[in-house]
């Protein structure tokens, strides 16, 4: 597959036809009451587009995990009417998924009209890619669209089955993602630099093993640091350790080296005596962090190591925090980092999660290239793996 290949909703003839779309409209509600309606807006592009072109617009997405039964908490009814106050126009509610309502409301559906249907996870089904369940979502509409990139590495019926049965291509959100982070792992502009920070080691081999064929520099930094720097034997204190990944970490470095690829790890840190917040620090030098103390952030002279090698890069991907981002004494590492990827002048690619919100905390959101919309697919999609949800679509 190469998910560069894959229609867009720009190839496909959708005037006066019936278009089946998987949004992300899991948006998260208190009360009923959409608290951040950002996934909406996310979704608008490929709507708008599909209204304009005279197509008739039949939505669908998940919402939390209500496990296969019909609750009325987990229903999608408040996304329609935020969707109609954004659009401008009305937005029909379906009261089911595949049955009756649904049926009736695609059938009526006249061109540039828009309907949702229920939550498709109120169907156990959905999460199992069930064929008959993908027949039935499919048998509402003559096309299928996926622009849900946050649920691409998830075979569902709604993200992947679906496209077994009718034309498909994906929408300017999963486009989007495939043009930065495909572009930057078939063709990227060099220098080529990956920073990967957060926990754990285990969640970022696969990550760190694929770029190691594709960048010139790899800048490790968070908590997964530390297993590297055990490697290297040095005392870590009581860091972040998975000792099980010490092999595992020593051969990335060996790898690194054998193929000229510059990998970087912290020189220096900011340790702290408890995991908490207040706890007492000092900067410590890597291979000397005494006993009874953790390392929580990297220090000055990393941050300025770190901010060098991002500096005239070509094209810069970043996956996770350089420290405990979240507690203002730790997270220095980490604004240091988006200082530096946001003045770089690269391609910049930012992975979902916590340095995504990073970014949109300092401000620097519209300085960079993509901001990604799926944490768990963008890892899986910078690990190489195929993505179901960009895979079954058809190709150009
Ligand atoms: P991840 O979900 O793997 O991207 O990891 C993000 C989490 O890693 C955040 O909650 C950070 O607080 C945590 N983290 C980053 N650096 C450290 C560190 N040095 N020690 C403990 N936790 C860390």
């Amino acid at each position: 597959m190469n998910a560069l290949n894959k229609k867009t909703v720009e190839d496909i003839d959708v005037a006066g036809k019936r278009v089946l779309v998987r949004c992300d409209f899991n948006v998260p509600l208190d009360n009923g009451v959409i608290t951040s309606d950002k996934r909406i807006v996310a979704s608008l592009p490929t709507i708008e587009y599909l209204i304009r072109n005279n197509a008739r617009v039949i939505l669908c997405s998940h919402l939390g995990r209500p496990k296969g039964e019909f609750k009325s908490e987990f229903s999608l009814a408040p996304v329609a009417v935020r969707l109609s106050e954004l659009l401008g126009r009305e937005v029909k509610m379906a009261k089911d998924v595949v049955g009756e309502s649904a049926r009736s409301l695609s059938a009526s559906l006249k061109d540039s009209e828009v309907m949702l249907i229920e939550n498709v996870r109120f169907h156990a089904e959905e999460t199992k890619n069930d064929p008959e369940f993908s027949k039935k979502l499919a048998a509402l509409a003559d096309l299928y669209v996926n622009d849900a990139f946050g649920s691409a590495h998830r075979a569902h019926s709604s993200t992947t089955g679906v496209a077994d049965y009718l034309p498909s291509a994906c929408g300017y959100l999963i486009q989007k993602e495939i043009s930065f982070m495909g572009g930057a792992l078939e063709n990227p502009k060099r220098p080529f630099v990956a920073i990967l920070g957060g926990a754990k080691v285990s969640d970022k081999i696969g990550v760190i093993t694929n770029l190691l064929n594709k960048c010139d520099t790899i800048i490790i930094g968070g908590g997964m640091a530390y297993t590297f720097m055990k490697a290297l034997g040095y005392d870590i204190g009581s860091s972040l350790l998975e000792a099980d990944r010490i092999e595992d970490a020593k051969k990335m470095m060996d790898e690194a080296n054998a193929k000229g690829v510059k990998f970087l790890i912290p020189v220096d840190n900011k340790i702290g005596r408890e995991y908490k917040p207040d706890t007492e620090s000092q900067i410590i030098e890597s291979d000397n962090i005494p006993e009874g103390w953790m390392g929580l952030d990297i220090g000055p002279r990393t941050q300025k190591m770190f901010a060098d090698a991002i500096q005239g890069s070509g094209t810069v991907i970043w996956n996770g925090p350089m420290g405990v981002s979240e507690w203002e004494n730790f997270a220095q590492g980490t604004i240091a980092v988006a200082t530096a990827v946001a003045n770089s002048g690269a391609i910049s690619i930012i992975g979902g999660g916590d340095s995504a919100a990073a970014i949109q905390k300092l401000g620097f959101a519209e300085k960079m290239s993509h901001i990604s919309t799926g944490g768990g697919a963008s890892l899986e999609f910078l690990e190489g793996k195929e993505l179901p949800g960009i895979a079954a679509l058809d190709e150009k």
